[in-house]
């Protein structure tokens, strides 16, 4: 029993330095550690959920909630306010591209690219008030 023991610390989790073996075959090695438990896990225990592995049958419903609470948190910053002041930007910086570039041209500022930069600047200003309207309230 005792050798049993050193036997399977040793090889699961010391063998090789970093390769670990699985928590339930000491001899076979893991594909991945449940994201619940951080036991390694061979693909005969691991379940295979969409952002990570699970112990078979005993901890998939902790790991989908991991998952969600991860993707609730990525879905809350995705939609914090900074981002909504990048679109904005962007066509502010193509307006001011296009209508530098018109005003210094032949054309001046009857000619096209100087046009489309006020039309870009606007279009920007426009989306801006869009987007405070839209995500204010979270800010
Ligand atoms: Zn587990
Ligand atoms: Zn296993």
């Amino acid at each position: 029993m005792f050798i049993l023991i050193r036997g399977f610390s040793t090889d699961s989790l010391c063998k090789k330095g970093n390769i670990m073996n699985c928590f339930n075959h000491p001899n076979i090695p893991a594909v991945g550690i449940c994201k619940s438990c951080s036991k390694g896990l061979c693909k005969e225990c691991a379940t295979d959920l969409d952002h990570g592995l699970a112990c078979k049958d005993k901890h998939e419903a902790e790991v989908e909630n991991v998952n969600m609470i991860i993707s609730q948190n990525t879905k809350i910053y995705s939609s914090a306010p900074k981002n909504t002041i990048i679109a904005p930007l962007f066509y502010l910086f193509m307006g001011l591209v296009f209508a530098g570039f018109g005003y210094t041209s032949k054309g001046g500022v009857t000619d096209l690219p100087f046009v489309l930069g006020v039309g870009f600047i606007v279009f920007g200003i426009i989306v801006f008030f869009r987007n405070r309207a839209l995500f204010g309230r979270n800010a």
